[in-house]
């Protein structure tokens, strides 16, 4: 039986709302950086034209659904190639696992939409409302004409960038010029329409009002991750031994910086690092799930350290490793050298292996493919002649932007006349990025070697007009 005095634990709290102060520094440059260059990539992609020859899309990057497939730059992936896609979803895997096992969750600090986003919105807020203790007074103050009319502003331009946002991804799965024509005068599909609805919704919510909750409940990475680090893992971390205890300094008073090491602490509790935190909370508390390493706490201590005349790095990068040998008084060693060891020269091993595999097939591939089915039924014909004919259905693939001449041929021609139905000759003209089926017959005359012989393994040959050759096995039955 509980005591009527104890309460009971709280198993729910609403969320505390958090208003990040704005900060400078290098790690805040660096985020504008990449901030700038991801929104660039995803915005202007679309826009990109590249000439592929009459009768293909011009569009540099191009999922085509309707036609099955997937357009970069110079590259086209057909649906059989489907593994050059199944590569580089398996690359960008383990470079996220390479990432995160060296420099810890770089990518949630710095390249992950739901960051990059959240930290646009952020600053929008910052711009209509102003900084954390504008933004905290509006909050607490009375709905009146001035909060509708901030609230209401900066509404309208998280939502203008959420149109935006969804427009350019239906952007990318048709030719954008001509949807933005139609989306515009309201003739486009309906589900681009949908789409466009979805991603705004989404990223108008979890960009304005959800920020940190979606990285805490809704994403599985930060649990993922915890399997990939480990003490040698580059992140963001307080130097307790250095900060603690920690308190206001007097005029004077020695610190643990300075020698003699003194009482306090070079912390000084002014609570920079935590009002500057997207996520809310205090890196001093020690390593937490929440923290996405933005290292803009960095910047704000670091500011601190330098009005109070401190060295920078009280909140600091570095591998657990080193706040463990520094807390008994050892120099830890430099941050890079933590990065080779075995685990990240696994992944990144793995990573150029088949990086390096990807490249060799591209560049190796042929610019048509071809594939035969003999037809079984019946396995051969006696024509009135005495002559054995065969017949196969080729599947020739051009993958190039133009029409192209093919002539087809049997290796070491072994006897057989080859024809093609509806053609007059063994060459076909097979149109731009297409596929043909072809009915070919290949005769073997009467009396011949390959008409008396069972079955023969034979190659067919194909090359187009620049000379390149492909071909494929298959076989010939003649009369037992
Ligand atoms: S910014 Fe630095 S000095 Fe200020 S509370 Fe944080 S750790 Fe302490
Ligand atoms: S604790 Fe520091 S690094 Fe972690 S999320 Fe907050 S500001 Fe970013």
């Amino acid at each position: 039986m509980s005591s009527p005095d104890i309460d009971p634990p709280r198993l729910y709290s609403a969320r505390e709302p958090i208003f990040p102060k704005a900060v400078s520094g290098p790690f805040r440059r660096l985020k504008w950086i990449i901030m700038g260059l991801t929104l660039a990539i995803y915005y202007i992609t679309p826009w990109l034209r590249w000439d592929r020859g009459p009768a293909m899309p011009d569009q540099a990057v191009l999922v085509d659904l309707a036609n099955r497939r997937f357009f970069f730059f110079w590259i086209e992936i057909w649906p059989h190639e489907f593994y050059f896609v199944a590569g580089l979803l398996v690359m960008a895997g383990l470079g996220l696992f390479l990432f995160t096992s060296a420099l810890g969750r770089v990518w949630c600090g710095y390249a992950c939409p739901q960051t990059v986003w959240t930290d646009l919105y952020v600053h929008v807020e910052r711009w209509i409302e102003g900084d954390r203790n504008a933004q905290i007074r509006l909050w607490r103050s009375k709905w009146d004409a001035r909060k509708v009319r901030l609230r209401l502003t900066k509404w309208a331009i998280w939502l203008v960038i959420a149109v935006l946002t969804g427009g350019a991804w239906v952007f990318y799965f048709t030719d954008a010029p001509t949807l933005l024509g139609n989306l515009l005068i309201g003739q486009a599909h309906p589900v681009a329409y949908m789409t466009i609805a979805v991603m705004t919704a989404t990223t108008f919510i979890f960009g304005g009002f959800m920020r940190e909750q979606i990285c805490i409940y809704a994403c599985p990475w930060p649990r993922i991750q915890g399997a990939m680090m480990d003490e040698d893992t580059l992140t963001v971390a307080y130097r307790e031994w250095r900060g603690e205890p920690r308190g206001k300094i007097l005029k004077g008073e020695a610190t643990k910086s300075d020698i003699p090491p003194g009482e306090k602490g070079d912390c000084i509790d002014c609570f920079a690092c935590v009002n500057v935190c997207p996520m809310g909370i205090d890196i001093r508390d020690g390593q937490q799930l929440e923290c996405i390493t933005c290292a803009l706490c960095i910047d704000a201590c670091d500011e601190i350290m330098d009005r109070i005349g401190k060295p920078r790095g009280l909140i600091d990068y570095m591998a657990l490793k080193d706040e463990t040998a520094e807390r008994i008084g050892n120099e830890g060693s430099s941050l890079w050298r933590h990065v080779p060891r075995p685990r990240t020269l696994l992944y990144f091993g793995l990573w150029s292996l088949i990086g390096v595999g990807l490249v060799v097939a591209l560049f190796m591939r042929s610019p048509f493919d071809l594939n035969v089915t003999p037809v079984r039924n019946p396995l051969f014909v006696t024509l009135s002649d005495g002559a054995i004919r065969n017949t196969y259905e080729l599947r020739l693939r051009n993958k190039q932007g133009g029409e192209m001449p093919f002539t087809l041929s049997v290796a070491d021609g072994k006897g057989l006349v080859l024809s093609i139905e509806g053609a007059e000759s063994d060459t076909v003209v097979v149109p731009a990025d297409s596929t043909a089926t072809l009915r070919v017959y290949l005769t073997a005359p009467a009396g011949s070697p390959m008409a008396q012989t069972g079955t023969s393994d034979i190659e067919l040959l194909v090359s187009d007009q620049a000379g390149i050759e492909s071909s494929i096995d298959t076989v010939f039955h003649g009369r037992d």
